[in-house]
């Protein structure tokens, strides 16, 4: 297609926002190979920009821009394509689209970039193609595509159960200041849930349930309880493949973070802090520290997948 052909079509731009886990526990592996999930998912103001345009034939075709693209698949593997896959199957119609994705959530990074794509995705047909399809049937599709695009639709702060798709909102009182630290390599999820298996027998991982304390202070907002009730089971898996990131976790600690953990299935690192401006200096310092690759200051819980331009 030719690039006035681009412009003529019609188009629009979801914003998606990057997911943390306050809590992340993790159970036995079932009979599909997913390990049952509790988790606590927070959406944080880092976001990537998906922009679809509706074309007249050839199917999804996706291209992306930004930090790191160059190690994204483009084909069938991505999720994206995987989303326009299953909404042309539920409303059972074709639909042809072009997908372009502005990156700036982290790659292999922990933070679920790839399923805030889809879920954007999801977002942008519904209205471009004016299906109508309500936040519930968008969810039930979501939870196809892979274990975080149904939270990424909703955003905000919200336990999740089974592999993380079975959702309830959860009631926070105050903003969290969270600052995120990437790496220069990721990690794939897939290895880390193996290398979890291997640290693990059977007996020690049985079905997990919800932090009540952790749920109790984010409603009360009490931050020292959030920051003493912040858990990831991940962490020691993630720090076996990269154990190096234990002088980054280390080195935010001593730079004033109230709390420091590994992101999901990591490398990303994550860094609360008491306030905005704590936030920015310890962004600073550790930018400085040679220890991570780049360091936003964000915050959460922010909305889902939402529509910014058309
Ligand atoms: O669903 P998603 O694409 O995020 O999962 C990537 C991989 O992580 C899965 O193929 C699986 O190996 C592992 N995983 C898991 N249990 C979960 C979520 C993911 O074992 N609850």
């Amino acid at each position: 297609m030719d690039s006035l052909t681009q412009i003529q079509s019609p188009h629009l731009t979801v914003r998606v926002p990057a997911k943390i886990n306050l809590q992340l526990s993790v159970g036995p592996a079932a009979a599909n190979g997913y390990h049952e999930l509790a988790t606590l998912f927070q959406a944080i103001s880092l976001y990537d920009e998906i922009t679809v345009s509706k074309v007249k034939s050839g199917g999804e075709s996706l291209s992306i821009s930004g930090e790191n693209f160059k190690s994204i698949p483009t084909n069938h593997e991505n999720l994206a394509n995987k989303a326009v896959k299953e909404i042309a199957k539920y409303v059972e119609q074709p639909i042809s689209a072009r997908i372009h994705i502005a990156k700036s959530i982290p790659v292999a990074g922990g933070m679920a970039g790839g399923s805030a794509d889809a879920a954007a995705v999801l977002v942008a047909i519904n209205q471009l193609w004016e299906l109508n399809l309500d936040i519930a049937q968008l969810t039930n599709l979501a939870s196809n595509i892979g274990s975080d695009v149904a939270f990424l639709l909703h955003g905000t702060t919200q336990l999740g159960l089974g592999r993380g798709e079975q959702l309830t909102p959860v009631l926070t009182r105050d903003n969290l200041n969270w600052v995120v630290a990437t790496n220069k390599s990721g990690l794939s999820t897939a290895d880390v849930y193996k290398t979890f298996d291997e640290m693990h027998t059977e007996s020690q991982t049985p079905t997990p349930t919800a932090n009540k304390d952790l749920m109790q202070a984010l409603a009360a907002g009490d931050l020292n309880k959030v920051a003493a009730n912040l858990s990831n089971d991940l962490q020691p898996a993630a720090l076996k493949l990269k154990p190096e990131l234990k002088q980054l976790l280390n080195a935010g600690e001593e730079l004033g973070a109230i709390a420091a953990m590994v992101s999901g299935s990591g490398p990303t690192c994550i860094f609360l802090t008491t306030n905005e401006n704590s936030a920015q200096n310890l962004a600073v310092d550790l930018s400085g520290s040679g220890l991570c690759k780049n360091v936003f200051v964000t915050h959460g819980p922010v909305a889902g997948a939402k529509v910014v331009s058309n």
